[in-house]
Order: structure tokens, then C-alpha cells, then sequence
């Protein structure tokens, strides 16, 4: 059975590379009924936190891919953390093993200087005394290659001699992440390992491991890393780069697992939800070449998906994102008149490409006081026509029984035949009356779904 995991070190917040890598491992999973793996990498002690372990896990599970064992929900190859696992004494037992085969040796150093080997032993030190510290290393082969079939670059061959012999239990007792993710992915019966190609050069160490035990490895993919627009790693140079952000302001995961799908995979269609995708899943149309993130075509995407969901999943995703990132005066507010609120967004997400600029673009729908942009105020508000334009509207918006979009907009085309300046102004004068701004909705869908009592009641507010 296929076996795939995610393996992020919890140092940081969840990168969109990470993400993407996790998408592919669990779209190979699913793609072929085998099990998605969560496994936390927290051997660096100084680095890792579990509010970043947190933070990944969130992030994991708002992106929807979902994992089959974990340090949350377990699973038969536990403990799903490697520090648990070495506070468990397995690194070390194999370790040692190792050393009994003539593949690792201890080392022991000065504490004052780790840089330089003092002795090297097949014993296991003991009493080294306050001043002194070991480590176990692992012993290259001199001579010979290493090689390993990349299911995107191909054959790949290493010369053993460029490789020296390396650390793979630190004297701190932490295994070395090359030497923990060889012992986890041997255990826990990994077949296939998909991830940045940043981790090329370690594989051949990985494995130097796997011979010396004489396990099988695993079917291994490099994926090109994700690059910022100067071709160099994609990093907060460039912008924002972690899926929390992304969250924050207001991109569905859908969207969001759409574009990294589409980032360096060939598939037909632009828009999609990517589990749909599971079936016709090919890891081999992942492109081998690098792939630069672009922000807008993320934005572009996010625009569509918030357009073509059906308005119910819409509202739905609105009032938890408004409840996530705690804006709970306009959670409120939405929640008050359903039926409106379901009207007003319906009409704003025309015009937007995030959840934040849907909030911006809707606010004047749900406030009780408008505030009026400087545009619209120094352009149409000040003119002397204004007024006249604006009772006009009041007289025949107070007569008008017809509150569809063609009765409002009969209205609004009457009061310009009336004359007081040109079309433009009429229109943009009652716009940005009843929103105090000049960008909207349609301004007959507008002025319908505010209703009589609040277009009346913001177009008398602008006399006073
Ligand atoms: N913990 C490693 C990382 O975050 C995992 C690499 C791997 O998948 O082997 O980069």
C-alpha cells in the first residue's frame, strides 16, 4: 500500500511551499487509496515550538488535507513526533547498532570545540568527565557512488568521496535530521517521499543509511522550489508567504490549493477544486522546472472561486473568516437580516477578489452613519447641482412603489431626464448618497437592495 507523509520541522509558520508539497504527497495518497501521513520534525530543540506545530497543524487542516495518522489523531507507527520518539531511546538504539556494524563510530569532542574530533571509539563512552561530550557519526564509504531514480530528474548519481562522514546522534541525544527521517520513514513504512528539491543533496546521505541497515528505500520526487520574482527562493522578501496570511486575508483554501495545484502542474482547466483532481492525479506531470509565485494570478483565482461557490457557502465562509481574524461588529451585524445580508453580498462579490476587500466593499450596506469619500464630496456633493439632483431622487424614490432593479432603475433614469447636469453626475451623486462612495455595486442593484427606508433615509442625510 502507498504511504506518503508530510514531514514539516515546526520552526516557523506554514510556508505555501510546504503546502504545496503537502498537496502533492496527499493527492498521490488519495490518488491511489493509500494512507497521508503528519509527522512533526522537532529535533532541532532551539528552533522548534509547539505554537508553530500549532500553527502548521491549523493550517494543514484548513487547507483541507486531511491526514490518516498524527501526532493529533495518532496511528500504529506512533509516536508521530520525533522528540517523543527520541525521548523514547529509538534513534539511539539504531545508532548503535550502526556502531556495532562498522558503519558509525562515537566521536568525542572538547565542549569548548565541537569543530574537532579528539578520539573516535566503537565503545560507547562513559565518565567523559564535565569537559567533555560525544556525538555518533556516521562513517561514508570512501569509495563507490550512490545513486537513486528521482521520479521527476531521473537517474541521479553521487560520487561517495565529496561526502564527508557526518553527525547523526548530536550530543544533546536529538538525532540529525538526516538520521530521524531515514529511521521514521523506515518505520512507519513510507513508499513514496515528494518533497522541495532544497532536500537533494541529502538524499544521497539518506541513502548512505538505508545500505548500511539494508532497508529498501523509499521512491523518492524533488520538486522544484517555489521562486519569488527575482528567481530566488521564495522568502518574505518577496512578500507574504505564509498560508496563515493568506487566511487572514481572506482567500478561500480552495483557492488558495488551486493555485499551488496549478503552480508547475500541467492539468487542462485554470479553475477547479483540486479534490476533484485526485483521480487523474500524475505525479510525472509535475514540471521539473522552477516556478515563480505570482501574487495577482493567486488574487485572480481567489476571485473566481469566490464568484462560481454557490451564495450559502459563500455566507457560510464570510462569517467564519469574520470570526477568525475576531471582526465580530460586523459578524454581527451580517447575522442581523440574513435575507439582506445575503443580497448585499450577492451583488459586492461581483466586484471583489478577497473576503478583507468584500468586508471593505460592503461595510456602507451595514453602516448606520456613512462616511463620505473626499471625491465625492469635493466632485459631486459640493456642486450646486447637487441639491437639486438629490431632491429630485427623494421626490420620486419617495412616490416609487417598484423596488426591483428595473423600478429603481426607471426612477434613477427619470430624475436625470430631469435635467439639473449630465447623466454621469445624476448617477454618481446618488451613488455616493445612499454608500458615500464612488465605487459600488451597480448603482440600480445598490440603491434596490438598500431598499426605500435607507435610500431615503441616506439621500435626505446629504441635505442636512
Ligand atoms: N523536516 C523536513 C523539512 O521541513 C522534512 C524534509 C523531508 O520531507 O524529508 O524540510
Amino acid at each position: 500500500m502507498v504511504r506518503c507523509r508530510f514531514a514539516p520541522s515546526p520552526t516557523g509558520h506554514m510556508h505555501v511551499g510546504g503546502v504545496r508539497t503537502a498537496l502533492f504527497n496527499w493527492l498521490f495518497a488519495r490518488n491511489q487509496g493509500g494512507s497521508f501521513i503528519l509527522r512533526i520534525e522537532d529535533t532541532d530543540t532551539e528552533r522548534s515550538t509547539r505554537e508553530s506545530e500549532e500553527q502548521i497543524i491549523n493550517s494543514l487542516r484548513w487547507c483541507g488535507l486531511n491526514w490518516d495518522e498524527g501526532p493529533d489523531i495518532g496511528g500504529k507507527y506512533g509516536p508521530y513526533r520525533q522528540s517523543e520518539r527520541t525521548k523514547a531511546g529509538l534513534y539511539k538504539r539504531y545508532a548503535d547498532e550502526l556502531v556495532k556494524n562498522n558503519h558509525a563510530y562515537y566521536a568525542i569532542y572538547h565542549k569548548d570545540d565541537p569543530k574537532t574530533v579528539i578520539k573516535t571509539t566503537t565503545e560507547e563512552p562513559t565518565d567523559l568527565g564535565e569537559e567533555y561530550t560525544y556525538t555518533v557519526n556516521f562513517k561514508v564509504p570512501k569509495e563507490g557512488e550512490t545513486t537513486f531514480e528521482d521520479l521527476l530528474k531521473g537517474n541521479m548519481v553521487f560520487k561517495n568521496e565529496t561526502f564527508d562522514d557526518f553527525v547523526i546522534i548530536k550530543s544533546n541525544g536529538f538525532p540529525t535530521y538526516n538520521f530521524a527521517v531515514v529511521i521514521d520513514d523506515h518505520l512507519m513504512e513510507i513508499t513514496h517521499v515528494f518533497r522541495g528539491e532544497d532536500h537533494l543533496s541529502n538524499t544521497p546521505k539518506q541513502l548512505m543509511i538505508y545500505d548500511a541497515f539494508g532497508w529498501k528505500a523509499p521512491t523518492f520526487m524533488h520538486i522544484p522550489l517555489i521562486l519569488g520574482n527575482d528567481r530566488s527562493p521564495l522568502s518574505k522578501r518577496h512578500g507574504h508567504t505564509s498560508v496563515d496570511y493568506f487566511r487572514r486575508e481572506g482567500y478561500l483554501s480552495t483557492a488558495l490549493m488551486n493555485y499551488l495545484a496549478l503552480l508547475g502542474w500541467s492539468v487542462d482547466e485554470e479553475i477547479f477544486d483540486f479534490r476533484d483532481k485526485i483521480r487523474d492525479f500524475d505525479p510525472r506531470s509535475i514540471s521539473n522546472k522552477a516556478v515563480i509565485f505570482d501574487y495577482e494570478k493567486l488574487e485572480w483565482i481567489n476571485g473566481k472561486h469566490l464568484r462560481v461557490i454557490p451564495l450559502e457557502e459563500l455566507m457560510t465562509e464570510f462569517e467564519l473568516w469574520l470570526r477568525y481574524t475576531e471582526k465580530f461588529d460586523f459578524y454581527e451585524k451580517l447575522l442581523k437580516d440574513p435575507e439582506y445580508s445575503k443580497q448585499v453580498i450577492s451583488i459586492c462579490r461581483e466586484k471583489i477578489n478577497t473576503m478583507s476587500q468584500l468586508l471593505d466593499f460592503s461595510a456602507p450596506f451595514f453602516s448606520d452613519e456613512l462616511e463620505y469619500e473626499s471625491r465625492f464630496v469635493d466632485k459631486y456633493l459640493k456642486k450646486s447641482w447637487s441639491t437639486e439632483v438629490l431632491e429630485a431622487a427623494i421626490r420620486r424614490f419617495e412616490e416609487n412603489d417598484d423596488w426591483s432593479i428595473e423600478g429603481v432603475e426607471k426612477v434613477i433614469r427619470d430624475v436625470s431626464e430631469e435635467k439639473h447636469t449630465s447623466k454621469k453626475n445624476t448617477f454618481q451623486t446618488i451613488r455616493g448618497a445612499v454608500t458615500g462612495r464612488l465605487v459600488t455595486p451597480g448603482l440600480f442593484e445598490t440603491v434596490a437592495v438598500l431598499g426605500k427606508e435607507k435610500t431615503l433615509e441616506r439621500l435626505e442625510a446629504t441635505l442636512d
